[in-house]
């Protein structure tokens, strides 16, 4: 029996015709998957979002450029088609339609901002979910960030974009694919072994989303089109996650599409990046299906949308639909006898949230396109690719057909009113380019987008630059207000740059303006609020952020400015309470835990700073002045190695920090290791610190390490710095022998 377990004595206790039969099955599971796959025959799944990803920026879409062999690879061994769309080109409301298999018009997120995906749809994930699936999520862009509502079903959400350490961009906007990457990965390699459930991963990658900067090698060798770099880039980094799965055995019992939520303008129709148009330069997406059930190196004509994603993968795992999905199963589109094509609806109301201008809907079929606008337009896709030829003055009857499909689709779904951001939420979303969610415009333009595309690069030009050059921002402010001056947007960033040049009382008078001419929203409340504050008018600021509150009481923000206008009027108790609500509301708000932690430092109560603290550096680690400050504050509680370790952290990844050189010299030395912290002392004052404390705290290590011409001579510094310090006066005085 022992040898009969052996591997070795195994083949010879097998017969020709025995072996010849587990031949057969082996060849047969190789063509019959459900025999070889984990849990009863269900695949892996491995759905694949490239954001801002241009369908024929791919090699496998023709283009001759292109350096993308992981997704051509992936489309060589599975099925691509030819012609797929997005409903719209805007990251949220697209990747609700994906994860949920309706459009805008039913799941209802027609924006960035101001909308979040609710409870009624049942999703993807959470269909996986309930039939045994291990669901989880990687994400890369702050739009799809939880709190938009797309985290439903996922038993791991992991949207963790680190604090990005540029000065120009608000922090945790997005996170690189190699960091996402790094963080599947990881996931991947904790859970092998013992789960034997099947998976369902969505990964999303950010990274050909606008500011194009790829790392290097692919930033020098894309130069001239960076663009491209970052698709180059992200497919590499799909490459290694794929490498990941094979290693890991699991490559072939997972079933991968890939696709996108939009394109890119790339300066097609006057459009640089997307949002405003729904030409195919920004509707067009790759869509490519491999693994498990899948046929290998097929191309399909038949139109794929966004809407089939879901009932496709659900499909393939030969799981139930769901229930409401309006998209199909592309596997009958690869079957016997191609399937007749089905029509995409296709919207952008961008234009219409953001600036009053006219909302763009539209019917995509395979062949022609139709664009509902103030001059509707009408094109054969087929034949003129860029869209460039408008049939809707020859092709009558086939524009009024289109029309009244549209119209009765519309009217069905009337849009809500989007909701107020949150400021940090706005900050974020903008730096990305999306400016809307102030909530209702009042007397909207309802201009044609299409006469107007030069005005919305110039106003998101000047959105670009309101911090870092205000004054070029505010010329070119007032300049689109003159020919738009109903457009509320331009006005409120009008407002922000003259607050970047602390001229709040200018942008007090051009928020009074909104206000006056409707628009309440608590966005703009707080703003005012913040310019009062900020021009030290505490009770008119008390009294803004009241109102703002009463208009949306579920956005920390107007808490937040109270707090703050608070902590300035000395009245602590008070500000402590309402930082509290704050979070009560966003319970990892970083206003509110940041305001929290400095009253607590104040009060001396160290044991509520520390866990504030440690509650943000949690958040992100990455924001050195969290870490300094938590530092400080287990220097005070005496627990010295941690603060070392903090502050050690920190000059490691900026050696040119003075504070954090400062701080580690002062936690070195008092803890008894004056030759260690000497080194930390010079580096900061060599970097620049010129303080007295900085030169006396050099001067004392010096002499607890033995040098007493160093300390002599740091002193002196000290005194030319600040000549009235009798005790250090005297200390020279000793040292001197005088
Ligand atoms: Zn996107």
């Amino acid at each position: 029996m022992a040898a009969e377990s052996t591997s070795r004595g195994r083949p010879a206790l097998i017969g020709a015709a025995a072996a010849i039969a587990l031949a057969a099955i082996f060849l047969a599971a190789q063509w019959f998957w459900p025999l070889m796959m984990p849990s009863a025959g269900r695949p892996n799944v491995l759905l694949i979002t490239i954001d801002t990803l241009r369908a024929d920026r791919l090699g496998c879409y023709g283009d001759r450029d292109a350096v993308t062999p992981v997704l051509d690879a992936l489309a060589a061994g599975g099925v691509r088609f030819l012609d797929a769309v997005a409903h719209v080109p805007l990251t949220l409301p697209s990747h609700a339609t994906i994860l949920t298999g309706v459009t805008p018009l039913k799941h209802g997120v027609r924006d960035n901002a101001g909308f979040v995906l609710g409870p009624s749809l049942r999703t993807l994930a959470e269909q996986f979910g309930a039939e045994g699936y291990e669901t989880a999520a990687f994400v890369s862009g702050f739009p799809v960030h939880h709190r938009f509502g797309l985290a439903r079903g996922f038993d791991v959400y992991d949207d963790r974009f680190p604090y990005g350490g540029d000065p120009t961009r608000p922090p945790y906007v997005e996170r690189r694919a190699d960091q996402t990457i790094a963080a599947v990965t990881a996931w991947l390699a904790a859970r092998s072994g013992e789960d034997r459930r099947p998976f369902l991963i969505w990964l999303h990658l950010f990274d050909p989303h606008s500011p194009y900067d790829p790392p290097e090698p692919y930033r020098s060798r894309f130069s001239a089109r960076p663009y491209d770099g970052e698709v180059a880039f992200t497919d590499a980094q799909i490459g290694l996650f794929l490498d990941q799965l094979a290693r890991a055995d699991l490559r072939d019992q997972t079933l991968i599409l890939a696709t996108s939520d939009h394109g890119e303008g790339l300066g097609e129709h006057g459009e640089p990046t997307h949002g405003l148009f729904i030409y195919d330069s920004t509707i067009r997406v790759p869509v490519i299906l491999a693994g498990p059930g899948v046929p290998i190196g097929r191309t399909v004509a038949t139109l794929a949308r966004g809407i089939d994603v879901a009932p496709t993968l659900l499909d393939l795992a030969r799981l139930p639909p769901l229930p409401d999905a309006e998209g199909r199963s592309l596997q009958a589109t690869w079957g016997e006898g191609r399937a007749a094509d089905e029509p995409a609806y296709v919207e952008s109301l961008f234009g219409r949230l953001s600036f009053g201008w006219a909302p763009l809907y539209g019917w995509h079929d395979r062949q022609m396109m139709f664009i509902d606008a103030p001059r509707a337009e009408l094109y054969d896709v087929q034949a003129d690719p860029g869209q460039l030829h408008d049939l809707s003055g020859t092709r009558t009857a086939d524009a009024s057909r289109f029309h009244r499909i549209i119209e009765a689709a519309v009217s069905k779904a009337p849009v809500a009113e989007p909701a107020s951001t949150s400021r940090e939420a706005g900050d974020r979303l903008r730096s990305l380019g999306y400016t809307g969610g102030s909530g209702p415009i009042p007397n909207p333009s309802l201009r044609d987008p299409k006469d107007s595309a030069a005005l919305a690069v110039r106003i998101e030009r000047a959105m670009a630059v309101e911090r870092a050059d205000p004054k070029k921002a505010i010329k070119e402010f007032r300049s689109v207000l003159i020919e738009d001056p109903s457009n509320p947007l331009p006005r409120r960033h009008l407002a922000v740059a003259l607050t970047a040049e602390r001229r709040f009382e200018d942008a007090l008078a051009e928020l009074k303006q909104l206000v006056a001419a409707g628009d309440t929203s608590a966005e703009t409340l707080v703003f005012m609020g913040e310019c009062y504050r900020l021009s030290g008018r505490n009770e008119e600021a008390l009294e803004t952020f009241r109102q703002g509150a009463a208009r949306d009481p579920r956005i920390p923000d107007p808490l937040n400015g109270r707090g703050k206008t608070l902590v300035a009027m000395n009245r602590r108790d008070e500000a402590r309470q309402a930082f509290e609500r704050a979070l009560v509301l966003e319970p990892d708000d970083p206003e509110a835990l940041g305001g929290l932690a400095d009253l607590a430092i104040e009060r001396g109560d160290l044991a509520e700073a520390r866990a504030r603290l440690e509650t943000l550096r949690e958040r992100d680690g990455e924001d050195t002045s969290i870490t300094l400050k938590l530092g400080v504050v287990f220097v005070r509680l005496g627990e010295l190695d941690r603060a070392i370790e903090l502050f050690s952290e920190v000059v490691g990844r900026q050696p040119g920090n003075v504070d954090a050189a400062v701080d580690l010299g002062g936690a070195l030395a008092k803890s008894g290791r004056p030759a260690e912290a000497v080194p930390y002392f010079e580096r900061a004052v060599a970097a620049g610190a010129r303080s007295p404390v900085v030169w006396n705290s050099l001067g004392f290590a010096r002499l607890e390490s033995g040098n007493q011409a160093g300390a002599i001579e740091a002193l002196r510094q000290s005194l030319r710095v600040k000549a009235d310090q009798p005790n250090i006066v005297a200390m020279l005085r000793k040292l001197e022998g005088r």
